[in-house]
């Protein structure tokens, strides 16, 4: 039995300004104040782990230690099957430090090109941490398939990649609604909700 969340206030552990509006959003309903760690001040933590679940505690334990609030951290990715899940959590890393999405979607390309399996996922962990230590974490994701050449403009990242399993649209070419509505993100979202704040 997952523990619910009691409190009024949560560290967002990321320095991201347009992440921690969307995680605001999610709460706004249940009551809850997010308070960002860029705005606190805290340190990012060096993202060590060896899975999207492990990179997601480490942010939120670190937030939570520097604080002494709840916090919350994620940690995404796409996973595409016959590269045995890469980019993974180099997801970000692929882009290089210019941030080239163009250069990190044709890596993807290039080395899929042997494989006829074309299936892959957007992926997303989520890590509540309370002060006593005590942590819940969920993992949302959205199935579907790369696609080549990449199609639209909108989103970031892989978007124009990713085309959901049942779509005709990717990512990129899809309403931003719509888009997050059946996001890896929504789907995490959807658990914790359930699990931890529900009802509130
Ligand atoms: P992080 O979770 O902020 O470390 O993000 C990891 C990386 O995963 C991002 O830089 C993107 O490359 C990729 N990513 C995560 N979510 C999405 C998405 O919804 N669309 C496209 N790319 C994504």
């Amino acid at each position: 039995m997952a523990r619910r969340f009691h409190e009024n206030r949560l560290v967002i552990a990321s320095h991201n300004a347009g992440k921690v509006r969307e995680f605001g959003a999610f709460f706004a309903p249940y009551s809850v104040a997010v308070v960002s760690a860029g705005a606190l001040g805290l340190d990012e933590p060096e993202e060590t782990g060896t899975s999207f679940a492990a990179n997601a505690e480490l942010k939120a334990r670190a937030a939570m230690e520097a604080s002494g609030l709840p916090a919350l951290a994620d940690d995404s990715g796409l996973a595409v099957t016959a590269l045995g899940g890469a980019p993974g959590l180099y997801s970000a890393r692929w882009a290089g430090p210019n941030k080239d999405f163009g250069a990190a979607m044709a890596r993807v390309w290039d080395e899929l090109t042997p494989h006829s399996d074309t299936s892959a996922a957007f992926v997303c962990a989520l890590a509540l941490v309370w002060p006593d230590g005590h942590l819940e974490a969920v993992e949302g994701r959205v199935e579907g398939n790369i696609v080549w050449p990449p199609r639209g403009d909108g989103g970031f990242g892989y978007d124009a990649l990713f085309e959901p399993t049942g779509k005709r649209q990717t990512f990129g070419e899809m309403d931003p609604a719509d888009k997050h509505a059946i996001s890896h993100r929504a789907d995490a979202f959807a658990k914790l909700i359930a699990a931890c704040f529900a009802g509130r």
